[in-house]
């Protein structure tokens, strides 16, 4: 069911913030609460804020946007 995910820095529809390597998401922003996710959490895919499990359907590239390095 998984679809070709964007490789990189990526979105969910332009929201939060995430990096995809492979099959493997790691969620550094919640799109749902806009909350910077822990490291620990972040690397499991869900937000440690409020569970939100992104759906890989959402997953868009970023393009040319600004990404705080
Ligand atoms: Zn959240």
């Amino acid at each position: 069911m998984l679809k070709k995910l964007p490789q990189g820095a990526a979105t969910f529809r332009g929201r939060g913030l995430a990096f995809v390597h492979g099959s493997h998401l790691v969620m550094k922003v919640c799109p749902e609460c806009s909350q910077r996710n822990a490291p620990k959490a972040a690397d499991t895919g869900v937000c440690g804020w409020c569970a939100y499990v992104p759906f890989y359907e959402d997953v868009e590239p970023v393009v040319e946007l600004e990404v705080a390095a």
